[in-house]
């Protein structure tokens, strides 16, 4: 098991490249409903310091299988960072611990509520699209100049002046 342990105290002022894989088991203390890694993240990032932060930047990427909130079925999810940048107080450590750091960014970035739409297969349909809103999606906008009493009377008031002109 690679654990990226960055000495804070040894980086030269120009930053230090690291380039690596994080075994997917990282991420295996998630709850069993959780998104499942499908490959190592790999990572390709300098870390530096400015002045009271730690910086980490560079390129980050990863596969998870997320399973669809509404019709329930599995889909590949690749997450690509690039950029990815990030950036912490250094609060007096001397060390960082890339894999926690880049860890806890992934998790971030992971959708709340998967859909087949997030794939990154972009021929795939959700088989359950259209069926149903669920409520993470239903939410009452439309296209559509909202309907107010006001515009509803105007509407019915050119109706009406229709019928008398003709
Ligand atoms: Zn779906």
């Amino acid at each position: 098991m690679a654990i990226f342990n960055v000495h804070i105290n040894d980086l030269p002022p120009e930053g230090k490249q690291f380039v690596g894989e994080i075994r997917p088991a990282v991420f295996h203390d998630l709850s069993p409903d959780s998104p499942t890694p499908c490959s190592p993240t790999k990572f390709d990032v300098l870390v530096s310091l400015d002045k009271d932060s730690v910086l980490v930047e560079g390129v980050v990427e990863t596969e998870f299988e997320l399973e669809c909130s509404r019709c329930l079925e599995k889909f590949n999810w690749k997450l690509r960072l690039d950029p990815y940048f990030s950036e912490e107080p250094r609060e007096g450590r001397s060390n960082l611990d890339l894999t926690e750091f880049l860890r806890e960014d992934i998790l971030l970035a992971l959708p709340g509520y998967p859909h087949c739409e997030d794939s990154t297969d972009s021929k795939r349909v959700c088989p359950a699209a259209g069926k149903f809103a669920d409520a993470s999606e239903y939410a009452p906008i439309s296209d559509e100049a909202p309907s107010t009493p006001q515009n509803d009377l105007w509407a019915a008031l050119d109706g009406l002046k229709g019928r008398i002109d003709k």
